[in-house]
Parts: C-alpha cells; structure tokens; sequence
C-alpha cells in the first residue's frame, strides 16, 4: 500500500507493506477465524488492523491503529456476526500513521457495498487518478484510488452495477503489484496481479468454508487446509457455489514474477511458496553462501531473526559450530522508526543484545539476509565488537540491494541504498566488519528450491518488470534521503551510484 505524499523511514531493512485475509464459511465463526488469520500475518504489517464482516445484510468494517491484539478483543468480535470476512494488517510508516489509511477500505455504490484489502503498490496512480478526472489529494492512497475507481464503475451508467464486472474492468488498467482480498455482502473475492509479485493462497475450510490469505500459516492457524496458489492474473470468486476463477487479463501480459525477497526474508519461514518451504530454501542459501563464500572462524552466528535458517546452513556446508551469539527481544515486534540515523542505530539495541560469554575472543561468521542501508548492520557489527568479539565476518545471503523497490517495500530511494553507493569492500569499511561477501543471485535463485520459476529481482538488478520511474523515489519513499553516513561513519555524499548492471 502507497501513500501519494508521505515522510517514510525504514530502520534499514526492506519490510513489507501489507497483509490479507479473507474467509468464506457459513456457519463459522468468521470473525474470529479472520482474527487469527491477521494474527498470522502480523509480521506484514503493524501499523493498524482492520476487518469487514458481512451476515447478508449489512457489511460492517472495524478498523483502527495498532497489532491485531490492541484493536480487536473478545468482546468486539462478538459483536462480528456473519458468514464472511476479510481482515487487512498495514505496516507502520512515519508520517503514514493515521487512521485514515487503515484498512479494509469501504465503499458504497449506490447501495452496494464492498470492502477491499490491498498488499503491493500500484505503480501508476497518477494516471489512473488523471484519467478518471480526480484531482490530485482526493483520494489518499493507492488501495483507496482502486476502490474508488472501482465503485465509480459499478456507478456507470450501463457499464454494469455488479463488483466483479466492474473490478474486471478496472484490473487490467493496473500497473505493479497488488494481491487483493474483497468482499460484498455475500462473495468473497481473491486477485493476483498478472505478475503475482505478492503471494497469495487459497485453503479450504471444512466442507464449504474457503479462505484466502497472503500466506500459507494464516490458513494453518485458521484451521483451513491449502489448496493452491492463486496464479500470477487469476481473479478467485467463492461464494455459495464455492471457489470460480477468472482471468481479466490477457494471457500475453501474465508474467509469473514473484518477489524474491518473499523467499529471503519477508515471508514467515513457515510460509511455502513456488511448493517449497521457506525454512528450507533459507537453510539452503546458507550453504550456497559457505560454499560461495568460505572464512575461517571459531563460530556461525545468525542475526536474529531473520538470518538464523541461512546461518545454520552455514554451518553445516562449512563445519564451523554453529551459536547464538546474539539474542533478540521478543517484545519488541519491531524497532520504532525514527527520523535519525543515529537512533535507528541506537533503536538495534534496544532489539538485539549480545551474549559476551558466547562471543569474547571469537571470531565470527556473522550471517544476515540482506544489507539495505547499512547502519543497523554497521550498530551491529560495533555491538559484536564491543561485547568482545576478535573478528566480524560478515556473508548476506543476498546479492547487494541496489534498486528501490516500487511493488511495496519501503526501501527508500537509491541514495539510501548503501550498495548503490559504494562498493562491497567499502560497505565492508563502511559497517566496520573484517570482511564481507553476498551471495550471487544464481546461487540464491538455485538455493529457492525454485530456480526456473518466475521471480523479480529488481532490487538487486535494475531489471524491473513493468515501467517505473526510476527518476522518481517510490512514493512510499522519504522525501527527505538521510546518508548513511550519518551516524558518523564515512560520508557517502559525492559518491556516484554504481552503473546499472
Ligand atoms: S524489487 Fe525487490 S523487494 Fe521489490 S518486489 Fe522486486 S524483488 Fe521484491
């Protein structure tokens, strides 16, 4: 999800936008089975919760700021009643914070009523907003732009009043990434854009319940069983009859390119993608890495928690004894965002703290799953050395992030990208590490379990797969670019960004 005009700032690692849920299930407890969906999916998204419940009558929407944990209880689910749900978790951006933006958005055409959840960002709003005579600032956000024009459509004369005729009508005018739950009073609609950057999947729920969710442990926790994927362009419409698909795009412009860092980093390690268990596949990148990669040291470590599956992997391809050098605080789902580099820096402390009778003398095989800015890396390797560590031996099991995401990751604009900036050995001095090496993208791409399906990388290659404006920050970007250099280290300023691949 996107805003038009925004101050966003990340704490230096890609983090995802959204996550969607929708469940189907006459006789069910639907709202409370939507909650532990949500639940499932709070990693995607922790800025605000929402769902939109119908019973056949009245489609109600209950939203607000907060985990899933703060906005719903036991006895606003109660007052949920319906056969039909779907829940919407945002992640948090500075200056995004508002209840406003919150989802599931909620439209009424004419008395038909409908409600959207969004995962991905639109890469064409400016045009979809021209075209349809909107003025800029009046409507907030991409997911808001699309319900709009979809309940604009459905308000067309002779254009045809129902939801999917008109959702299929707006579809194919989309650019970028959207993986999308909705619902009217009595059908649940899933949609995958023709490229299917975002994941989402299908499961049944007993005889004729049917749910839908960004990833495959909301459907466990639900108690749904996973049926498929949606596939890149399908359109899944489940309602009394059960599930029917359709196709609103063109078979030439469906181009399977799933997010690779889905399989990295931002999905749960539980989550199966492309059929392949992501526990595994990150494991696997471990041991393309100490085979790409070899180092002499006393002990692997993992950065939590992210970096742990590649780390053992490391471990058991290279033989060095694997440990946990540093422990992360399982009360803080995530570091707070601030406007300074310095307290980002000072905002990993208060994530990750350092085990001194592990770490004092060693030399460590430091592995993490991805450099974006640098300075939480760079507060991380000093934590190491200050709690005694000899020598910060550091392998990603990922090739260097140089390329701003537009499909929604709020990465920031190039300047902000270390690895756009400067070279791995000076990212190695930059972070202050003994030395540093990513893993190359056919090594990870062989390690995915995967490696002839459809991925984007174009983060890591500048091969975007739909027109960007690579001038232009992506909107959920900061307005204001902060060097990395901030936190005292070397200035990046006056650096030109390394030549596109
Ligand atoms: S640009 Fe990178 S983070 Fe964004 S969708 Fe593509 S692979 Fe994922």
């Amino acid at each position: 999800m996107r805003r038009w005009a925004t101050v966003t700032v990340s704490d230096g690692k890609p983090r995802e936008a959204c996550g969607v849920f929708g469940v189907r299930a006459p006789g069910q407890p639907v709202s409370h089975i939507t909650y532990d969906g949500l639940f499932a999916l709070q990693h995607r998204g922790q800025e605000s919760a929402g769902m939109a419940v119908s019973d056949g009558d009245q489609l109600v929407v209950v939203k607000d700021m907060g985990l899933v944990t703060n906005v719903f209880n036991e006895y606003k689910l109660a007052g949920l009643q319906g056969h039909l749900a779907i829940g919407h978790t945002r992640y948090s951006t500075t200056g995004a914070s508002s209840w406003q933006y919150a989802q599931p958005v909620y439209r009424n055409a004419g008395g038909r009523a409908f409600a959207l959840g969004h995962n991905g960002n639109l890469t064409n709003i400016e045009q979809l907003a021209e075209s349809a005579g909107m003025l800029p600032g009046t409507v907030g956000n991409d997911s808001d732009l699309l319900a709009e024009l979809v309940a604009r459509r459905m308000e067309t004369p002779g254009a045809g009043s129902d939801l999917l005729d008109a959702l299929c009508s707006v579809l194919p005018t989309l650019e970028g990434a959207f993986s999308l739950v909705l619902c009217d009073r009595d059908r649940l609609i899933g949609v995958r854009d023709p490229h299917g950057f975002r994941p989402l999947s299908l499961g049944r729920l007993g005889d004729d319940g049917w749910v839908i969710a960004s990833e495959t442990p909301a459907l466990d926790i639900a108690g749904a069983t996973w049926v498929r994927d949606l596939e890149p362009g399908e359109v899944v419409v489940v309602d009394e009859d059960g599930p029917v698909s359709v196709r609103p795009w063109p078979a030439a412009a469906v181009e399977p390119r799933l997010c690779l860092f889905e399989l990295v980093y931002l999905a749960r390690p539980d989550s199966r993608l492309y059929g392949q268990e992501l526990h595994g596949a990150r494991v696997r990148m471990g041991e393309q890495l100490a085979r790409q990669a070899p180092a002499t040291a006393d002990l692997v470590m993992g950065v939590p928690d992210s970096g742990i599956p590649a780390a053992e992997g490391y471990s058991y391809a290279s033989g060095i004894p694997y440990a946990t050098g540093l422990v992360r605080n399982r009360y803080i789902g995530r570091t707070f965002i601030t406007p300074g580099q310095s307290e980002r820096a000072a905002g990993v402390a208060r994530k990750l703290n350092p085990l001194r009778g592990v770490i004092e003398g060693k030399s460590l095989l430091v592995v993490d799953d991805s450099i974006v800015r640098g300075t939480t890396t760079r507060a991380m390797v000093r934590m190491l050395r200050e709690a005694g560590a000899r020598e910060v031996h550091l392998r990603i099991s990922s090739p260097p992030y140089r390329w701003p995401c537009y499909y929604g990751l709020d990465t920031g604009t190039r300047a902000q990208l270390i690895a756009a900036n400067l070279s791995v050995s000076e990212v190695c001095e930059y972070v202050g590490a003994d030395s540093l090496a990513y893993l190359t993208l056919d090594r990870l791409k062989e390690a995915t379990g995967a490696p002839r399906a459809g991925f984007c990388d174009a983060c890591l290659t500048g091969d975007y797969p739909t027109p960007v404006q690579l001038g232009k920050a992506p909107k959920s970007a900061p307005l204001t670019a902060a060097a990395p250099g901030a936190t005292g280290g070397p200035p990046l300023a006056g650096l030109t960004p390394l030549p596109m691949p």
